[in-house]
């Protein structure tokens, strides 16, 4: 018995949130891929050689109370390579005092746990210390799940209990501003309420500290690359994502080197990688979720010196702008008796932006200050790490701002620390946020269809065939299966017979080198079916219809048919010949994905107000919209009645396929009327409309005949990557012709794309080259007479835009044919297919 596929995954992004989401989907079993744009796993939890010490980029703590950190740390094996306190103990120390206080737990259940320690807390006056009680309480009664609460600050709650500023910054900050890394003035009270409750006030061994003993790369990064790998998992360094596409049949993603159609997805990024990679608008959150979200900085100190001058693992700082001093000459593997001493600063808004030299001089004296025995020794290395992004801003009202794991897109998750995890910005949140992304996925695969991932919303809708077979038309209700047949007229059966190859095994419809004859069996086999689908129509429909399709004038007197490339019929028909069947048995499909090629083309024509198409008249031009709009209708039901009424098996898959197909298709064509209103337009975000408006249907051409004829999966797979790599190439040479094209060749009007100043994918990039200034400047307030049109053109030619078109659709077709190989297709379709593709690269129409 074969093994059911194994659902593949790709998760971006190897900080703590992707390792955790990654680990737990290939522990159920599904076929992980794990991309990290660095050439490491372990994201802000990283560490580095600095001549033969390891430094990490910022000293991390945890809490006894981060038991998911803790669970990943034993799923790797490493929690021996970390130390957790029996008892929480905290050395404080203070610029302005040589005396030194500890912060300690006693065995008390909690709250009362800190009472004894607190009340000796000698930083504070004692009104204060008593004051701590009955606000610590009122803390554990907030409820961070409030949005009122969520709109406060910490520290105007804590001053409305009775808090005195020096309270706040010698404990309640000294605590908080480590984990929130916020002030508590700037800080949401949510969050803060999160951090004392669970880490503080729930029990009493929850505040017991922990930190690694070894470098952070090798406790995180290095031990997961092991585990993924153990459990079968690809992990994938030096792989940045440039596009994450939503696909009918899956998740498209794009790095600098390839792409690969997953059946779903973890964005495990921050929140500004994620808007570089997809607009967060189509995963249902804002476009500007990153600006709202904001940023916080963190930089650590790091000093190198001659003897020992702390005796203690760390110690805290008051009256000091020093946060956090750790110890890490053991686990930096420093020699003694040297010491390494790391100061870690949050909220280092003020300090970010300084110099290493500028750093030297602030942090310096305030460590002397700080640390007595500092006073003889001598600094042997100063330098610094800087984090500017280190977490989002704790800031009031972030709570509503971070997403769920679930997006609006079933099969793609959202991991990371700045995720909805009730959470600030830890460890503990990232490991968290990794497992809510694989409970998403795992949730998909519990029901059972990995197909149904990107098409239904919810599992009680109507699956979209079901829908429309509820309001086909009167015509499909007999018997389906006669239609095809009765399309079909002599010339059609003569075709199929004589397409029959000699062995009769296998029909030959394309020899490989023979281009043209492929287009004219197409139309042998596909226009009759056309003409006689368009026959079911009446009346003034059918003759607007006839006339776009070139079978008549405008008066309804026959013509010599034109027709257009057929690239879609051809590429279907090609596309049944590659999975072993009757091209004749995909004719239907062809006809389908023909008739939604010209209902968009017409609704096309209509919104760019192009007048010529194939040399003729467009249909609104000739008559009016409102008959352009209802002729392109038309063939759109036409299209969904052909394919339904196919006798094969798979007929109600392959309608829903051509359905999700038309609804990317209209989804494409929004977001390109959408561009025309942006100032910006990214090339991604161009990129993505593009697979959406033109490479949704030609990769349906070539998917629907083998879902049509019941294909295996991996056959499926490469004609549909086959149909994706062409159908980006198709569109870049295209909006080459519309800047460049020769209007008597192709049939348009000249320069038409820039007449209407559209983001095309060669002028997003243009704009994005360093030499654009002029032409952005002719976007935003350029006029499109003829003159400036051809100057324009001539200056996107001078930036390189007409090159990078060939070379993009050179690499797309490239992808295209190589996908074709090893899907055990047959050859001569193969062949074929490869003709096509370099066809659609070539070609000056
Ligand atoms: C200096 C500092 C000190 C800290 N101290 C503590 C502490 O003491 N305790 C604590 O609990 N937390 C601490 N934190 C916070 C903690 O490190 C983070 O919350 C957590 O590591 C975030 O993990 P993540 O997986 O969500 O994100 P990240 O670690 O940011 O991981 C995201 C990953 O995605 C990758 N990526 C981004 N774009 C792409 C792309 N296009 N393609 C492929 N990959 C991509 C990145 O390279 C990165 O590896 C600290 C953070 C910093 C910076």
């Amino acid at each position: 018995m074969t093994q059911p596929q194994r659902a593949s995954v790709c998760v971006v992004g190897g900080g703590l949130a992707g390792i955790t989401a990654a680990l737990e989907l290939a522990d159920a079993g599904l076929e992980v891929t794990l991309l990290e744009s660095r050439a490491r796993l372990g994201g802000l939890t990283h560490s580095f050689r600095r001549g033969e010490m390891w430094v990490d980029g910022g000293q991390h703590a945890f809490l006894r109370c981060c038991t998911s950190y803790i669970g990943l740390l034993d799923r790797l094996g490493v929690r021996h390579l970390t130390y957790l306190q029996d008892r929480l103990e905290v050395p404080i120390a203070s610029e302005a005092s040589d005396r030194r206080t500890v912060l300690r737990r006693n065995n008390l259940p909690a709250p009362l746990h800190l009472s004894g320690s607190l009340l000796r807390h000698s930083w504070m006056p004692l009104q204060q210390r008593l004051r701590v009680g009955p606000i610590a309480l009122a803390l554990g009664r907030v409820d961070p799940a409030d949005p009122a609460v969520d709109a406060q600050t910490f520290g105007g709650w804590l001053r409305s209990k009775g808090a005195s500023d020096r309270s706040i910054e010698v404990l309640w900050e000294l605590i908080g501003k480590a984990t929130l890394n916020a002030d508590a003035d700037h800080c949401s009270l949510a969050l803060a309420a999160t951090v004392f409750q669970l880490g503080m006030l729930a029990d009493k061994g929850a505040s017991d500290l922990g930190w690694a003993r070894v470098p952070l790369q090798q406790l995180h990064g290095d031990a997961a690359e092991r585990a993924l790998a153990a459990a079968g998992s690809a992990v994938r360094l030096r792989s940045k994502v440039s596009a994450v596409l939503r696909e009918r049949t899956g998740v498209r993603v794009v790095t600098d080197l390839d792409e690969q159609v997953y059946d779903a997805a973890v964005l495990a990024v921050p929140p500004a990688a994620l808007s570089r990679v997809i607009d967060p608008a189509s995963l249902g959150l804002p476009t500007d979720l990153a600006e709202r979200l904001g940023v916080s900085p963190i930089i650590n100190v790091h000093v190198v010196l001659d003897r020992p001058v702390v005796d203690t693992e760390f110690v805290a700082a008051v009256d000091s702008p020093l946060q956090w001093v750790f110890d890490r000459t053991a686990a930096a593997g420093v020699p003694g008796p040297q010491q390494y001493l790391a100061v870690s600063v949050s909220a280092a808004d003020d300090l970010i932006g300084l110099t290493n030299a500028q750093l030297r001089e602030w942090a310096l004296p305030h460590l002397r200050a700080l640390l007595p025995r500092m006073a003889d020794a001598e600094v042997l290395d100063f330098f610094v790490t800087r984090e500017p992004e280190a977490t989002f801003r704790a800031a009031p009202g972030s709570a509503r701002l971070r997403p769920p794991a679930r997006t609006a897109v079933p099969n793609i998750a959202l991991a990371g620390a700045w995720t909805a995890t009730g959470w600030p910005a830890t460890m503990e949140g990232a490991v968290l946020s990794g497992h809510s992304a694989a409970e998403v996925v795992l949730a998909l695969e519990s029901t059972g269809s990995r197909y149904t991932w990107s098409r239904y919303e919810t599992s009680s809708a109507p699956a979209p065939h079901e829908v429309l077979l509820r309001f086909a038309p009167p015509i499909l209700r007999g018997d389906p299966a006669a239609l095809p047949q009765s399309l079909l007229d002599p010339h059609t059966a003569l075709a199929r017979r004589s397409t029959r190859s000699p062995s009769g095994t296998r029909p030959a419809y394309v020899s490989p080198d023979q281009l043209g004859r492929a287009q004219d069996l197409t139309r042998a086999l596909v226009t009759p079916a056309l003409r006689k689908a368009v026959d079911t129509l009446a009346g003034l429909e059918h003759l607007v219809v006839a006339y776009h399709l070139g079978f008549v004038d405008t008066q309804g007197n026959p013509v010599r048919e034109d027709g257009g490339k057929k690239l879609r019929p051809m590429l279907a028909l090609l596309g049944a010949q590659a999975v072993g069947a009757d091209p004749a048995h995909a004719v239907s499909g062809a006809v389908a994905v023909e008739l939604v090629h010209n209902f968009s083309l017409v609704h096309d024509d209509i919104m760019d107000r192009d007048r010529t198409r194939r040399h003729r008249e467009t249909v609104w031009s000739v008559w009016d919209d409102a008959t352009a709009i209802l002729a392109g209708d038309a063939m759109h039901a036409l299209a969904v009645e052909t394919v339904l009424a196919d006798p094969s098996a798979h007929a109600a898959e392959a309608g829903h396929l051509l359905a999700a197909t038309t609804r990317e298709l209209i989804r494409g064509q929004v977001l390109d009327m959408d561009f025309e209103q942006r100032e910006q337009v990214s090339l991604t975000e161009c990129h993505a409309m593009a697979a959406a408006k033109t490479g949704a249907l030609i990769t349906c051409s070539t998917e629907l005949p083998a879902v049509l004829t019941g294909a295996r999966r991996e056959q499926r797979s490469a004609l549909a990557t086959y149909g994706r790599g062409i159908g980006l190439a198709f569109q870049v040479v295209d909006d080459l012709l519309g800047i460049w094209g020769d209007p008597d060749v192709t049939g348009k009007s000249n320069h038409s794309d820039l007449r209407a100043k559209k983001r095309s994918l060669p002028i997003c990039w243009a704009l994005e080259q360093p030499g654009a200034a002029e032409l952005r400047q002719w976007f935003a307030t350029g006029e499109t007479t003829d003159a400036e049109l051809v100057r324009i053109a001539t200056e996107l030619d001078r930036l390189g835009a007409k090159d990078w078109c060939r070379s993009s659709a050179d690499a797309a077709i490239g992808r295209a044919v190589s996908a074709l190989h090893g899907a055990d297709l047959d050859e001569a379709a193969v062949t074929g297919l490869t003709e096509v593709a370099h066809f659609v690269a070539g070609r000056n129409t």
